[in-house]
């Protein structure tokens, strides 16, 4: 079995799913007592996004190869970024720390292509749904076509995230917005939507909404189990 590196604490309500998904799975996938050989390096999340609300991502990309480092030092085989945002900087932690990452859209991709799904919504963080990084890699790896919800709405997304969900706070009315969103972004064509954002399952379920949700949290979870197993 190989070691996971986990970068954690981004924030440590979705590393809290990760570290037990992650375990749950070697569980089953191995039986008996077995449990996933897993470093976490966690963050102060407060730093981290202060720096990302200032746009410091050059500044951000080399405190994550830091902690890329560090994990590869301490025996990590290959490193899990806890948050989709933060792949914004996935290729220089690979290249710079010489340790592969396993890229959560790349595995979420996966999943999105062997359920015959053609064109998606991604909800996240603005970083995520407005940048490159990450429809990119959905776009040339998978072919997937991505939309994305209207500005006032990725406004919503981005500020129950920050504002709610990476402070624990999981909020009825919040997932009544978010259903809503996703009920438009399913006219503007998407067949499912990616819960781009490691927080997101913790307020919206498969059972709130009419199209299927890709949970990016589970999907990354185990794909790093799988990984890890081969
Ligand atoms: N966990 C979130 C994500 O998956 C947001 C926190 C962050 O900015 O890293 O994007």
């Amino acid at each position: 079995m190989k070691t996971i590196g986990l970068i954690g604490g981004m924030s440590w309500e979705s590393s809290l799913e990760y570290y037990k998904i992650i375990n749950q799975t070697a569980k089953k996938k191995l039986g008996g007592l077995h449990s996933a050989k897993c470093l976490m390096y966690s963050v102060d999340f407060a730093e981290i996004e202060t720096l990302q609300r200032q746009n410091k991502w050059e500044e951000l990309t080399n405190i994550m190869i830091n902690i890329a480092k560090n994990l590869k030092i301490s025996g990590a085989d290959f490193i899990v970024i806890g948050t989709n945002t933060m792949h914004l900087m996935a290729d220089d932690i690979e290249n710079k720390a010489e340790i592969k990452v396993l890229h959560i859209a790349d595995v979420t991709g996966q999943k999105i292509v062997e359920q015959g799904l053609k064109k998606v919504g991604l909800l996240g963080t603005k970083f995520t749904m407005e940048g490159t990084f990450y429809r990119q890699v959905l776009k040339d790896r998978h072919q997937l076509e991505v939309v994305i919800p209207d500005e006032d709405e990725r406004e919503v997304v981005h500020e129950v995230i920050y504002q709610e969900l990476c402070k624990g706070v999981i909020n009825g009315p919040s997932r009544q917005k978010f259903v809503q969103i996703i009920a438009n972004l399913t006219r503007k064509g998407a067949e499912g939507v990616i819960l781009g954002c490691t927080e997101i399952p913790l307020l919206v379920k498969q059972e709130d909404v009419e199209i299927p949700i890709f949970d990016t949290t589970t999907i990354h979870a185990v794909s790093a189990v799988d990984f890890a197993l081969t």
